[in-house]
């Protein structure tokens, strides 16, 4: 069996007064520092802070299902058959020989972090990320979901032509033991129209309120009929359309549900979803770039301290080019361009290939370098400020474009071609083009498996703010820690989006680290640059 599918003990113990395990909790102190800057003409006063937390972690995993609207399409089958792949440990014949299942791709499975140093040595020691904490095992996972398809399982992951076929004929029989998905809500008006023909498999009429209903009661009998202490609801359906935001309409909570009352036709099945999860106090991930977060849902998640996080796997092209950007921009190189151009012949691309949900698409891969360039005002210019100190647009930028075609024959084979054209030395031009082929739903599962281990960590995850705070609290309802595994990261309403990936891990590792009383991570290495 490969070491990442091998299930290991929770195997670290941190030896401190700041770090208290009991039974039930793992309990660390943690020192939040940081600085807060003031500017007056043209100085920077600095003045370091500190402020003392407290993080417990429920030490027992929940029993966790995971429900996938979608769940009979490319990454919905594939993350199933994969599952049990592992789970039976199945070994498959491919033409280059045998191969065996794991979770390579998992950045919690598959990718260590950094815990110290041995003394004497001084050689670090790394352990997978999913021993920093208890996580899920993947294989535990209880499978289930929605899908408009009612193709059963076995037949979806054919469908879906993405896996060997020695690993299919043995893994069918177990995907047939999943039967069909359950039926869901279908408004033809938010995907795109080349969908209607799989569309077989739907909960009845046009009551908004009753749809809402319907997958409330659906993750309720999931959750008692398989014993579960958790169920993390994830939106791996079609990209829909945006929803148009209207007052009145999706802007609070209080009026989102009152819109679903009276079935208002802006409130899309992706919403319906996740406001039956939040009512439910179950965790939602969108996995899919429309705005299903409207503003009414983020006011309910919080009314009902729920957690949701989105939107949208950053699978392939959109990682890259957060590690890229940020490369060039750090390396004080300006890029004047990008333009990214992408290819795929799986139903996913076909969707895509409708103007409205293209558009979805093309706001989630757009604002993934704004961040870098607005960190570097040396090499782009701020936005000016207007009358009343108020800044005037975004400033200067790189063109950026992002162009997504339908070609069926590659299937589920993606091709990404990126150009990064930039500005370097004393007026010299760099071009560096990049050339990506990948198989999609391969990229996108693990992913979503992460999210869906992430999201059911964080559940367990209380803090306290020492000296303000008796009791702990949970954490903000939207899951901005798991920014790494998404294109387009909510966040907080007004906090900044962070789109470097370096950055993103960063503070997924250094929390991780600071549930367990570890330091977060500093590269500063001090003992080998002094005597
Ligand atoms: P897919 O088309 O193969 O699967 C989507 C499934 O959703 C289909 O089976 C469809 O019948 C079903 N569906 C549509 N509307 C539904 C509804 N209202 N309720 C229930 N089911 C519904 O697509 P995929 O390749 O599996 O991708 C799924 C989503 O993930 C897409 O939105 C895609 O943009 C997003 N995504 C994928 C990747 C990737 O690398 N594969 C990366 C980022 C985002």
């Amino acid at each position: 069996i490969h070491p990442t599918a091998v299930r290991r003990p929770h195997s670290i113990t941190v030896e401190s007064d700041n770090t208290l395990y009991s039974d039930e909790h793992i309990t660390a102190k943690f020192f939040n520092r940081g600085s807060e800057v003031t500017v007056a003409d043209g100085h920077f006063s600095v003045k370091p802070t500190v402020q003392e937390y407290e993080f417990q972690t429920k030490r027992a995993v929940s029993k966790t299902g995971l429900m996938m609207i979608g769940v009979g399409g490319n990454n919905g089958s594939t993350l199933c058959a994969t599952i049990l792949a592992n789970r039976h440990n199945i070994i498959w014949h491919t033409k280059s020989g045998i191969q065996q299942p794991n979770y390579i791709g998992s950045v919690l499975r598959a990718s260590t972090v950094r815990i110290g140093t041995e003394p004497g040595t001084g050689k670090e020691v790394h352990v997978p990320v999913s021993d920093v904490l208890p996580m899920v095992h993947p294989n535990d996972l209880v499978l289930g979901g929605w899908d408009i398809s009612g193709v059963s399982m076995d037949k979806a992951m054919e469908r879906a032509q993405v896996l060997d076929y020695d690993l299919q004929r043995q893994v069918l029989p177990h995907m047939a033991l999943l039967g069909k998905p359950l039926p869901s809500i279908y408004y033809p008006d938010f995907i795109a129209a080349n969908q209607e023909a799989r569309a077989d498999n739907l909960i009845p009429g046009d009551d908004k309120q009753a749809h809402l209903e319907h997958i409330r009661a659906d993750i309720r009998k999931f959750k008692k009929d398989n014993g579960l202490d958790r169920v993390v609801v994830f939106w791996t359906a079609n990209t829909e359309r945006y929803a148009d935001l209207i007052p009145g309409v999706n802007d609070t909570a209080d009026n989102l549900l009152a819109a679903i009352k009276a079935s208002h036709s802006e409130v899309s099945p992706s919403t319906i979803f996740a406001v039956a999860a939040i009512l439910e106090g179950e965790p939602f991930i969108n996995g899919a770039p429309q705005n299903t977060f409207v503003p009414g849902v983020i006011d309910l998640a919080e009314r009902q301290q729920s957690f949701i996080g989105g939107d949208d796997l950053k699978s392939g092209q959109t990682k890259l080019k957060s590690v890229l950007a940020e490369f060039l921009v750090n390396a004080g190189i300006k890029p004047l361009s990008i333009a990214s151009y992408n290819h795929l012949g799986n139903n996913d691309g076909h969707n895509l290939s409708a103007e409205r949900q293209f558009r979805s698409k093309e706001i989630s891969k757009s604002s993934v370098v704004d961040d870098m360039v607005d960190a570097n005002r040396l090499l782009y210019k701020a936005p000016a400020i207007g009358a009343k100190g108020v800044p005037v647009g975004k400033g200067e930028h790189p063109d950026h474009i992002v162009v997504i075609k339908y070609v069926p024959a590659v299937g589920d084979s993606k091709r990404a071609i990126d150009e990064y054209y930039s500005e370097i030395f004393c007026g010299g031009r760099s071009t560096i083009n990049i050339f990506n082929e990948c198989e999609d739903s391969l990229l996108a599962t693990p992913l979503i498996l992460d999210l869906a281990i992430l999201c059911e960590l964080l559940t367990r995850v209380k803090y306290r703010k020492v000296g303000e705070q008796k009791d702990f609290a949970p954490l903000y309802s939207v899951l901005s820690l798991l920014s790494y595994m998404l294109k387009a990261p909510l966040v907080k309403p007004g906090t900044e989006v962070i789109n470097s990936l370096n950055r993103q891990r960063n503070a997924l590792e250094s929390f991780l680290k600071a549930c367990i009383g570890l330091e977060g991570n500093t590269d500063l290495l001090l003992e080998t640059r002094i005597w």
